[in-house]
């Protein structure tokens, strides 16, 4: 029995620390850290399901707040956490009732106007809330480790959706898939993207891989390794909203990258905020010197894609050319995208 909130941090601190021990695995040194969320019987809650979901969402709140770190239950957490309990308990049960969904956003090149690529970007077709974006629901996949078969799913479905539109005449296509943290460091990751391919037999250079920084930048070694042998099988790799990671530049130099995706954040409204147009004129100067492509995502207006143009960037994606569609939408509008570049040549005037 525990009397006092003292009492009670005592404990908390002292597993903390206990966890926090580094210790030797495979031989090398790890540190764990841990979140903790603390409810009381009677006080928070009279029966093991209540407690549990406010000890959960105690322990939510520690984590938003820097992790590592102990926090009781107080009115007001429940919310947040009986609904993060529910999208959570209905995600274990999406892709086994076929609830999720590719949605694709085309790429196009600037120098020609012609589509190189898309990217696969995730929808749950939720049973009563309908389509629910990534936003709603992609950190609550990381943090339950959910994202682990979600990204598997992910990275099937886009190497089946490959297939099928080569099987049905159309141009290969480049598609870009993300990648989580989670699932990157996962032992059989490599495998994974080799089976995917395999099975769906697709050249290995129509899959790219969106990394973040974050990924990059974090237990350098592992993670070469794991790029140079993504890179033996072939794929393509892309560091995703660049820029507004990390600041060190030097995984540049030692990772094989091969495109930057420039942050929409800095195509906003690019012709008018003259820091934007310096920001994406450093960073495609440096792709340039680097050998890397570099895509813009995010482009919204005319405007936005003809400063993209005028800075020689290397391809653009946005609402400008089309939303994140499903699979048939997309064709349709690749098909019209095709014909009116034809039509149109590469007339100068022309904004794709
Ligand atoms: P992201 O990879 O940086 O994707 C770009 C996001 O910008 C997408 O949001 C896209 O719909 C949106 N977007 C595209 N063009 C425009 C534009 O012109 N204007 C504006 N305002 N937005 C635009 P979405 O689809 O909601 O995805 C959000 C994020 O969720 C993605 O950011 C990505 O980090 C993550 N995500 C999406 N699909 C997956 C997935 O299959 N696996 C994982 N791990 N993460 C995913
Ligand atoms: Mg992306
Ligand atoms: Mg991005």
């Amino acid at each position: 029995r525990v009397d006092t909130d003292e009492v009670i941090a005592n404990i908390a601190r002292n597993i903390l620390a206990a966890l926090n021990e580094p210790f030797v695995f495979i031989q090398k040194r790890m540190l764990v850290s841990s979140s903790i969320g603390i409810a009381i019987c009677p006080d928070d809650g009279a029966d093991m399901a209540q407690l549990l979901a406010r000890a959960d969402a105690a322990m939510y709140d520690t984590k938003k707040n820097g992790r590592n770190g102990y926090r009781q239950y107080v009115p007001g957490l429940a919310m947040y956490s009986s609904e993060h309990m529910v999208i959570e308990m209905e995600l274990r049960n999406a892709i086994d009732n076929d609830e999720l969904r590719l949605f694709y956003q085309p790429q196009i090149n600037l120098d020609s106007g012609q589509v190189i690529g898309v990217e696969a970007l995730i929808r749950w077709r939720h049973p009563a809330r309908g389509f629910l974006s990534p936003a709603q629901f992609i950190e609550i996949a990381e943090q339950s480790g959910l994202i682990i078969p979600i990204g598997g799913w992910v990275l099937r479905e886009a190497c089946r959706q490959i297939r099928k539109w080569i099987d049905a005449g159309l141009p290969p296509l480049r598609m870009a898939v993300n990648v989580s943290a989670l699932q990157f460091h996962q032992e059989d990751f490599v495998s994974l993207v080799q089976r995917a391919i395999e099975e769906h037999q697709i050249d290995p250079r129509l899959i790219e891989l969106e990394l973040t920084e974050s990924i990059v930048m974090h237990n350098a070694d592992a993670v070469l390794d794991t790029l140079k042998k993504l890179k033996e099988i072939g794929v393509l790799l892309v560091i995703d909203d660049f820029g507004t990671g990390f600041s060190s530049l030097s995984y540049l130099r030692r990772f094989p990258i091969d495109q930057l995706k420039i942050d929409q954040s800095f195509v906003r409204a690019i012709e008018k905020t003259p820091v934007n147009e310096s920001i994406v004129r450093a960073i495609i100067a440096l792709g340039q010197s680097l050998s890397l492509k570099i895509v813009a995502e995010g482009t919204e207006t005319e405007a936005e894609l003809a400063i993209l143009k005028a800075c020689q960037c290397n391809e653009a994606q946005g609402y400008y050319f089309l939303r994140p569609s499903p699979a048939d939408d997309f064709v349709a509008w690749l098909i019209a995208h095709q014909q009116m570049t034809q039509t149109i040549g590469d007339t100068q005037a022309c904004m794709f």
